[in-house]
């Protein structure tokens, strides 16, 4: 129906990953997965937003596991000519001195009613460029310092060269989802001091920059915000790009902070939940810093048959989610029967995948996100005895695993291992499959078809957390550590169940395996099992409660009252 003109206002939207199709290996986990929602919650809301992101051609990786869970890689080789389209753009940044060419692929995301959104892929294997030049928009996270750094050249200046290339000149705001994309500022301030370099820049002209600029950090953990030691921004960036970001607050003991970067030039900071934008502002005390919660695309995550339930029961749930706190009215029969068809699909699946069949009468727990050290995917195996004990006098449980650890978290490939040997550990007592090559699809499945989702992050270090809200989606309660989006999306017992308490800000292992125990032995089985109504009951609330609240289109809402100035 509507198409943006390039003469409009638009919100350019820059993530270094973003997840699109399972087609397109072009994201690592929720970060890019949130990308890819908020650019489809802006296609179905006809806002004016346009992605930048990079191309990615090797992908971020493939995940091969041996019989002992030993992780290893290969590139996720796709073939983006296949799916994207080639844009009349070609531009050019400067990395350690070199002209390095970019050019761009368009892929457009239609949303409800038609509104298209472009989302810019940038690419630099061009035969004008030098060969290490070629692969650097090949590997997501890949490679060393030096690589990850021309690459955030080549998303921030690459990405503003391109929009002004394509005919973007009037941007209404440039939104950094992360420190990775914090560049585009560099790029704005010099595209205003024209030919009288940086440091003639003016306080007034930096404020005309901060204006147009809205910063979403996304993690709490200070390793997680991305650093470059000066010499090599020196070599990289030049000498005169290198002082400017030491003059303006953007290094620290001689390294440049890509979060600072950002916050410096932003008028509007957001942490991804309530309790991560409290962290933040810790973090960084001199800049206020808001919260707007994270959102999942609900037509994108809600399974073939509980979007046919929503769209009997309430068929306006696909243009307005909040419409899904109507699910109170379904009956619960039928959310049995939706239920019950996705658990098919899933188990399915598996066994398509590793020839196992499970059972589709035994409790089946799901975990699935990134393999690395704070989400603790081994905590359920925390004391094996115990574990066999709760199957014996409260019922079966099966469990599904899924995700991949970055090919140099050794303690997240160490993880894995760990979710192996206790899977052998408990072959007579329950079945635990660790499923490869989780992504978006396998993620579809798991979410929708299983009965509880579990979340053991160490706190305070989840920022928010979506799986579990595509969980809700499809009225599947999580039981979660109180952490990011739980905090606000938990009430014990109607929309899941709680692991420790809410009060304890740092976590305390030993207390959060006792309480994961005893809500799975005392509480979550006996209901599963003998009093079935009683789960659709939460199944339900989960639905209705959660799923209206934590989609994409609340969350972009906030975004354009509240970050983009937009009414
Ligand atoms: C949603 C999603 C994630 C994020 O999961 P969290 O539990 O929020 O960490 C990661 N990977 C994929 C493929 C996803 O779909």
């Amino acid at each position: 129906m509507s198409r943006i003109l390039a003469t409009e206002p638009v919100i350019a939207y820059f993530s270094m990953e973003v997840g699109l199709e399972p087609s397109m290996p072009t994201y690592s986990g929720g970060l890019g997965v949130l990308a890819g929602d908020t650019l489809r919650a802006a296609a179905d809301l006809g806002v004016p937003m346009v992605g930048v992101t990079l191309l990615h051609r090797k992908g971020y990786f493939r995940q091969h596991l041996d019989a002992y869970g030993n992780q290893s890689e290969s590139p996720a080789i796709w073939t983006p000519e296949d799916v994207l389209t080639p844009v009349p753009a070609h531009v050019t940044v400067t990395v350690e001195g070199r002209r390095v060419h970019v050019h761009g692929w368009q892929y457009t995301i239609h949303g409800l009613s038609g509104h298209a959104v472009p989302v810019y892929f940038l690419d630099t294997l061009l035969p004008e460029n030098a060969p290490w030049d070629q692969t650097l928009t090949d590997s997501l996270y890949g490679g060393d310092e030096r690589y990850r750094l021309a690459q955030e050249v080549v998303l921030g200046f690459g990405g503003v060269a391109l929009l002004r290339a394509l005919g973007y000149e009037s941007v209404r705001c440039y939104h950094m989802n992360e420190g990775h994309a914090s560049f585009l500022t560099l790029a704005l301030l010099e595209e205003l001091a024209g030919g009288r370099g940086l440091r003639a820049i003016s306080g007034a002209e930096k404020e005309a920059i901060r204006r147009q600029c809205v910063f979403t950090t996304h993690t709490p953990v200070p390793a997680g915000h991305d650093k470059f030691p000066l010499d090599l921004v020196r070599q990289v960036l030049g000498e005169e790009r290198a002082s400017f970001l030491e003059e303006n607050g953007c290094c620290l003991d001689g390294e440049l902070n890509m979060t600072y970067l950002g916050l410096v030039f932003s008028h509007y900071i957001n942490g991804v939940a309530m309790r991560h934008g409290e962290i933040s502002q810790n973090m960084f005390p001199h800049y206020p810093v808001n919260s707007i919660t994270n959102g999942v695309h609900a037509v994108t995550w809600t399974s073939p048959p509980f979007a046919s339930l929503y769209d009997r029961h309430i068929p306006e749930w696909r243009w307005d989610n909040l419409y899904l706190r109507y699910a109170v009215g379904i009956p619960l029969e039928e959310i049995r029967q939706a239920h019950e068809e996705a658990k098919k699909n899933l188990l399915t699946e598996v066994e398509r995948r590793t020839g196992v069949r499970l059972d589709p009468a035994v409790m089946t727990i799901g975990f699935a996100r990134r393999a690395t050290a704070y989400k603790r995917a081994d905590l359920l195996f925390s004391d094996l005895s115990r574990l066999r004990e709760i199957v014996r006098t409260a019922g079966p449980m099966q469990v599904l695993y899924a995700g991949k650890a970055h090919p140099r978290d050794e303690s997240g490939k160490i993880l894995i291992r760990r979710v192996f040997e206790a899977a052998s550990a408990l072959a007579d007592t329950m079945k635990v499959i660790y499923l490869e090559e989780y992504d978006m699809e396998l993620a579809r499945y798991l979410v929708a078809g299983v009965d509880l989702w579990l979340n053991t992050p160490q706190k305070p270090h989840e920022a928010s957390g979506t799986s579990g809200m595509k969980a809700a989606l499809n009225g599947v309660p999580s039981l979660s550590v109180l952490d990011g989006w739980w905090i606000e999306g938990h009430v014990e017992g109607v929309t899941g169940w709680s692991i420790g308490e809410s009060w304890e800000l740092e976590s305390d292992p030993s207390k959060e395996v006792a309480s994961l125990y005893e809500k799975l032995e005392r509480v979550i089985l006996p209901m599963f099992y003998h009093r079935p109504e009683e789960y659709l009951r939460v199944m339900r609330s989960a639905i209705a409660l959660n799923g209206s609240f934590f989609n994409a289109q609340r969350m972009l809402r906030q975004y354009m009252h509240n970050a983009y100035g937009m009414g």
